[in-house]
C-alpha cells in the first residue's frame, strides 16, 4: 500500500460522512452510538506489531485487549464487552494459544468486561482482532472539543514503551537502569479506567486522546479535530529519569525525542480549561498528571526552555507531522 494509514483512513472517511443514523464516527478513539455507548477495534498482526517467536503469548493476549480498553478509556468510558477474532496458522502451538487466553483472563480481572464472542479462522500469519464495546461514565470525550487556552496535561510517564520496545530489540542506544520496568510497561500498558473517571467527576475536560502513536502525533490529532494549535514545553514532559538513571542527565534530547514521538504509551492526552491541584488528584487517586502546555489558536510551537524544536527534525513514528510542517 502506498497511501499511509491517515491518508487511507481520510479517504473512507470522507466517503462515510453523511451516516444514517446519529453517530460519531470514524475520526475518533472510538465510535460513539446511542448518545453514550461506545465502540472500537484494533487488530494486531504477527511479525508487524510483535514477533510471535519473541512474545509471551500472555503479554500478547493482556496487551491486545489493554489497548482497545485504552481507546474506551480516551473517550471518556468504560468496557463492557469483547470480542475477539483469531487467525491462526494451520501449525500453531497450543501453548501459545492458551496462554493468550490466560493473558486475556488477566486484563479480564483487572477492568471487568465479558468476552462475549468473536470468530476463529485459519490464517497464514497469527492475527487477533479485538472489538470492545463500553459506556461514557458521562458524556463522551472526544479529540474535537479542546478550546483556546485549554491546559494540556499528560498521565503517568510517557517514552517508557518505546524504551522496554527497543530494549527488547536490543537497539537501545544508552543503557537505562531498571530494564525491567521498561519491558513491562511495553508489554502491560495500564489504560487510566479509575483515573478517567475521577477526572470527569470532578473537572471540566474538553478533549481526549490516548497516546498510541506517539505525544506529538496524538496531541497532533486533537489540534486538527479541535482546529488549533498548541504550546508545548517539553522540560515538562514527564519521563521517567531515576529509572533511566544517568544516562538521561547524559543523552536528555535522546529520551525526550522517543518520549515525544514514541507511541504504545497508552497515557492519556486531555485538556482542561481548569488549573488541576495534581498533587490533589495523585493524593486522591494514586495517579500522576502533570501540565505540558496549552491550546493555542493557531500553530504548534513544540520548545526546550527558550529553544523552539524544528519539527521537521522530530521524526514522529507515524510521520504526519512531519508532513505537515513541510
Ligand atoms: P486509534 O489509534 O485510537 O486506535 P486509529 O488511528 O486506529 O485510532 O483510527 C482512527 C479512526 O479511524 C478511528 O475512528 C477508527 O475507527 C477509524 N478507522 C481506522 N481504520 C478504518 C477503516 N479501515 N475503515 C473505517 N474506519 C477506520
Ligand atoms: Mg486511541
Amino acid at each position: 500500500m502506498k497511501r499511509g494509514e491517515f491518508e487511507l483512513i481520510e479517504i473512507i472517511r470522507k466517503k462515510f460522512s453523511n451516516p444514517t443514523h446519529n453517530v460519531l464516527g470514524i475520526g475518533d478513539d472510538a465510535a460513539v452510538i446511542d448518545k453514550n455507548q461506545l465502540i472500537t477495534s484494533d487488530a494486531l498482526v504477527d511479525g508487524v506489531h510483535f514477533l510471535s517467536n519473541k512474545i509471551d503469548f500472555a503479554d500478547l493476549g493482556y496487551k491486545s485487549i489493554a489497548v482497545n480498553i485504552s481507546d474506551i478509556v480516551a473517550m471518556g468510558g468504560f468496557p463492557i464487552y469483547a470480542l475477539i477474532t483469531m487467525g491462526i496458522p494451520a501449525d500453531f502451538s497450543d501453548d501459545k494459544i492458551d496462554a493468550f487466553i490466560r493473558g486475556v483472563e488477566a486484563v479480564r480481572d483487572i477492568y471487568g468486561f465479558d468476552l462475549i464472542g468473536g470468530d476463529t479462522v485459519k490464517s497464514p500469519t497469527f492475527f487477533v482482532s479485538i472489538t470492545m464495546i463500553g459506556k461514557t461514565f458521562a458524556h463522551p470525550l472526544t479529540r474535537g472539543g479542546a478550546k483556546p487556552k485549554d491546559y494540556i496535561y499528560t498521565t503517568g510517564r510517557i517514552g517508557d514503551s518505546a524504551i522496554g520496545l527497543h530494549l527488547e530489540l536490543g537497539d537501545l542506544k544508552y543503557p537505562v537502569d531498571d530494564k525491567e520496568y521498561f519491558i513491562t510497561r511495553h508489554y502491560t500498558p495500564e489504560p487510566r479506567l479509575k483515573l478517567i473517571e475521577y477526572m470527569m467527576k470532578h473537572y471540566r475536560i474538553n478533549s481526549c486522546i490516548d497516546i498510541s502513536d506517539g505525544f506529538l502525533g496524538d496531541l497532533r490529532h486533537i489540534a486538527d479535530e479541535s482546529q488549533l494549535g498548541f504550546f508545548i514545553e517539553v522540560n515538562e514532559l514527564p519521563i521517567s529519569k531515576h529509572k533511566i538513571g544517568a544516562s538521561f542527565s547524559t543523552y536528555p534530547d535522546y529520551f525526550y525525542h522517543l518520549a515525544l514521538t514514541s507511541g504504545e504509551d497508552y497515557e492519556l492526552i486531555f485538556t482542561t480549561p481548569d488549573d488541576i491541584d495534581t498533587m490533589k488528584v495523585y493524593g486522591d487517586t494514586g495517579e500522576f498528571i502533570i501540565p505540558v502546555g496549552f491550546m493555542e489558536e493557531s500553530g504548534f510551537d513544540v520548545r526546550m526552555k527558550d529553544k523552539k524544536l524544528d519539527l521537521n527534525n522530530l521524526q514522529s513514528g507515524f510521520n504526519h507531522f512531519a508532513k505537515l510542517e513541510a
